[in-house]
């Protein structure tokens, strides 16, 4: 059936301005890291992205790397975007990435001009678009000069192929340094991509959070849910089937221990106490920092989309239970 966006998806979320830029990005994004590819049921995949325009989300995030195998989210985007979402493309913000290993050949990692410019050509191939809106370096790759890998973003900017770029995994200083670069290039960068949950608050203690406001990007925080252990769902000592902890290296088993659970306990009892899920309460805790213009989940069922969306609707987090959650959340 010929899809058709719903009326009103503007109304639901609340749209946040990234750094000191003119874009505006939903307070929630989806990515495509995990659940997306030739593994699962197309159908499924498409309907939680039709779902989450529905929603108000227009900002979809992926990477040369994702999938299994590598590339292949790209290329579901890509087939659901020609059968759906083309012609919605203006309301899209779409983002891909390069840098993080995808291959044994040189060129298919790394920060040099090669591996950028040439997989940016290959994602655009992929997704079916002309341009995506962000283009990223995916992790620092300290072997190559920056200068090399700024140009290589600017160019792509300058070339068309990308509206805005960013960084992801740089810490502080590298980031800066990109910043200044940038900056003088005429390109600013635009966002930077750091791990940030109540589990991992390396951009609080890394000064990266701080550097945001002074440099003027924004922050687009990813495994806000530390990949679903910031729910309730591995609670009571099982892993539900298909499940991350069950169906991805990425999470192991072995982080579902009584440290955690005990942890995971104290901030569930305290989102009930507020009324809502350990999930709500943890999107809630990383919006609450002004540089952090999107919460960047994953999801693995609409309802997953619509319950998180939810968490925009609790009033804000008290002193006192944030005191709380440090508390719990900090090893
Ligand atoms: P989250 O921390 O939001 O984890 C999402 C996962 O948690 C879902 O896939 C689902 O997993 C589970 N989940 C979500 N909502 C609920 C819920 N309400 N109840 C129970 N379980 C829930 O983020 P991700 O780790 O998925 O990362 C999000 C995005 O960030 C990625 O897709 C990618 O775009 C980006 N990213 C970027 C990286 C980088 O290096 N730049 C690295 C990692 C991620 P399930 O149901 O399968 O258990």
């Amino acid at each position: 059936m010929s899809y058709r966006a719903a009326d009103g998806r503007y109304e639901r979320l609340e749209y946040r301005r990234a750094g000191d830029s003119g874009l505006d990005l939903p307070a929630l994004s989806l990515g495509l890291w995990q659940k997306f590819g030739r593994d699962y049921p197309f159908a499924t995949q498409r309907e939680i992205l039709l779902h989450a325009f529905d929603l108000g989300i227009t900002h979809f995030d992926n990477a040369n790397r994702y999938g299994p195998p590598h590339r292949a989210a790209e290329q579901v985007f890509g087939q659901v975007l020609r059968t759906d979402l083309a012609p919605y493309r203006d309301e899209l913000v779409l983002t891909t990435k390069a840098g993080n290993p995808i291959g044994p050949s040189p060129y298919l990692k790394g920060g040099s001009r090669k591996s950028l410019l040439v997989s940016l050509e290959r994602s655009l191939r992929d997704l079916g678009t002309e341009y995506v809106d962000i283009f990223y370096h995916h992790r620092p790759d300290p072997s190559t000069p920056l200068d090399e890998t700024v140009g290589a973003l600017a160019s792509a900017v300058q070339q068309g192929k990308a509206l805005y770029v960013g960084i992801s995994n740089y810490p502080a200083e590298r980031a800066h340094e990109v910043a200044d670069l940038l900056r003088a290039a005429g390109v600013p960068l635009l966002v930077h991509q750091p791990r940030y949950s109540i589990f991992d608050r390396t951009p609080e203690t890394s000064g990266l959070l701080k550097l945001a406001a002074e440099d003027g990007f924004g922050l687009v925080a990813y495994s806000p849910l530390a990949q679903g252990l910031l729910t309730d769902k591995y609670l009571d000592g099982r892993i539900p089937a298909g499940a991350r902890a069950a169906a991805s290296a990425f999470l192991s088993p072995d982080q579902l221990d009584d440290v955690y659970r005990e942890r995971a306990t104290a901030l569930n009892d305290l989102a009930r106490e507020r009324g809502q899920s350990l999930a709500q309460l943890a999107l809630q805790w990383v919006l609450r920092q002004p540089q952090v213009t999107t919460a960047l989940i994953g999801a693995s069922s609409t309802a997953q989309l619509d319950h998180n969306l939810a968490a925009l609707n609790f009033p804000p987090l008290t002193d006192e239970e944030l005191t709380h959650i440090d508390h719990h959340g900090i090893h």
